[in-house]
């Protein structure tokens, strides 16, 4: 019995971590590789809401649940129909991609300085992300802590220079950082 708990809360922390990377991963591509002009589609749900964001970080408390979570809920809604088309039958994925669906409310509560009480209790044990750990994200040279659920994954990739390891690569084959650059605003 308590050897299958255990087990649960193994599978539940790695589909939690497994998330936390997914959010690291597409929230460094935005920051790093999107500028506006190149899509209209892009541009409007996801380009000029990131930086945005970044020109004023605190605006992400003002807008509705709605605002805040409909492009990752309606991602989720399409991987979680391809997982079901592929006839995925683990729940794991099924998981991470639910909490993929927040990670955006999840973000939003650590620019928030009285989330819910629950949510707080959570954010001290770094299962979710607290205000203070995320804000290092915000500091130029704008180029760290991309993870945006928990607080276990963002020292480590950035101690081991993760994200400048990926960038290095991408300029070698032609890529440009578009971050800080006068074409985001130069956040
Ligand atoms: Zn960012
Ligand atoms: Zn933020």
């Amino acid at each position: 019995m308590l050897i299958a708990l255990a087990s649960y809360a193994g599978c539940i922390l790695l589909s939690l971590l497994i998330a936390d990377f997914v959010t690291g991963l597409m929230h460094w591509a935005e920051d790093t590789w999107l500028k506006p002009g190149a899509s209209p589609v892009l541009d409007r749900y996801i380009v000029n809401d990131n930086i945005e964001h970044h020109r004023v970080p605190g605006k992400i408390r003002s807008g509705s649940y709605c605002e805040t979570n409909r492009v990752c809920i309606a991602l989720a809604v399409i991987v979680t129909a391809i997982l079901a088309l592929c006839r995925v039958h683990l729940w794991e994925p099924y998981l991470v991609v639910a909490l993929l669906s927040h990670s955006n409310q999840v973000h939003r509560w650590a620019h928030s300085s009285r989330p819910p009480r629950a949510v707080q209790l959570i954010q001290r044990t770094g299962l979710l992300q607290s205000t203070a750990h995320h804000a290092e994200h915000h500091k130029r040279p704008y180029a760290s802590r991309f993870c945006t659920l928990t607080a276990f994954l963002n020292p480590v990739l950035d101690r081991i220079r993760f994200w400048h390891a990926l960038e290095k690569i991408a300029v070698a084959f032609g890529a440009t950082v578009q971050r800080a650059t006068p074409a985001r605003g130069g956040y």
